[in-house]
């Protein structure tokens, strides 16, 4: 059905190298009434950099729900947007999906402009199985709740994808270690598309001491893509990610509730997980 609303553009922009924005983007974000920001100081830089004159407004996680009316008046009277975050791809961990989905009940054309998305960008340079991944965002901040959710993870076939803060890096590393053993392969990617770009492929085991080797490896932006769990060795590899999961949740939980939690979250009943949880205690 058409209608005289105008379009949000859901607007990717680089996620360091500004080589990386599209001409798409750059016409799009020219072209638009308004642009929508996550932060408008921040992306006033970039459309200086492309001598892009627009107003800008902000949106983000803190005003998101609050701004839907509005921008759906906005569009609603004929007029076109463009929303854009501080970096890569809009919704990718960053706000605009409360938005999207409003608009998109509201019968309202949105239009997405693709462009650089740090997930995809590490995954491309993994050399970790790309056909089957999960992306996970950031993991918890807090170590017991970043290792629940790693061990809920132990079993997963798939590659999977995490975003990661230069401030927790290290000790995400070691509760990887801690969580799935030493040997799993993971690919670090850090600063991507920047100056100092830097990736490690091998064992996670060996992670923690690269990080340590230079303290520049600390600083920046990460992408970590870990392998999945192993399917050759089915059995003796479930048995051993069943005993990890469950030495996790009986450091932090009682052993009932841990056992409960690890069968909802693998193959073992309630009574097998009990009486693994009682041998490791
Ligand atoms: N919307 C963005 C995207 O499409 O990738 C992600 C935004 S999220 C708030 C920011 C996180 O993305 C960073 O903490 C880091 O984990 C990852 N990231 C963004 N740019 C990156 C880069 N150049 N190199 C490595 N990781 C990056």
């Amino acid at each position: 059905m058409k209608n005289n609303h105008g379009t949000l553009f859901v607007v990717a922009t680089p996620i360091g190298n500004l080589g990386d924005m599209t001409t798409r983007a750059i016409e799009t974000l020219e072209n638009v009434q308004r642009i929508y920001a996550e932060d408008t100081r921040n992306s006033l830089k970039l459309m200086r950099y492309f001598g892009i004159n627009n107003d800008l407004l902000a949106l983000h996680d803190h005003n998101e729900v609050q701004k839907i009316e509005e921008i759906q008046k906005f569009l609603e009277a004929g007029n076109d947007a463009a929303l854009i975050s501080d970096a890569g791809t809009p919704l990718i961990s960053d706000p605009g999906y409360k938005l999207v989905r409003e608009l998109g009940k509201a019968d309202i054309k949105i239009v997405p402009i693709p462009g650089a998305s740090a997930v995809i960008t590490a995954l491309s340079i993994a050399g970790i199985p790309t056909d089957r991944f999960t992306f996970e965002g950031f993991l918890p901040a807090k170590s017991t709740a970043r290792k629940q959710v790693l061990a809920g993870n132990a079993l997963e076939p798939r590659t999977q994808v995490y975003y990661e803060s230069n401030h927790r890096v290290q000790a995400c590393v070691e509760d990887i270690v801690e969580v799935l053993g030493a040997n799993r392969q993971i690919t670090l990617a850090r600063e991507l598309t920047k100056k100092f770009e830097q990736v490690y492929r091998g064992p996670v085991g060996y992670l923690g001491e690269w990080l340590d080797e230079d303290t520049k490896r600390l600083k920046g932006e990460f992408v970590l893509v870990l392998q999945g769990a192993d399917k050759q060795d089915d059995h003796s590899a479930s048995e051993l990610d069943h005993r990890k999961m469950l030495k996790v949740l009986i450091d932090e939980l009682p052993v009932k509730q841990a056992a409960k939690i690890a069968s909802q979250l693998s193959s073992m009943t309630k009574n097998e997980a009990y009486q693994l949880a009682l041998s490791l205690k």
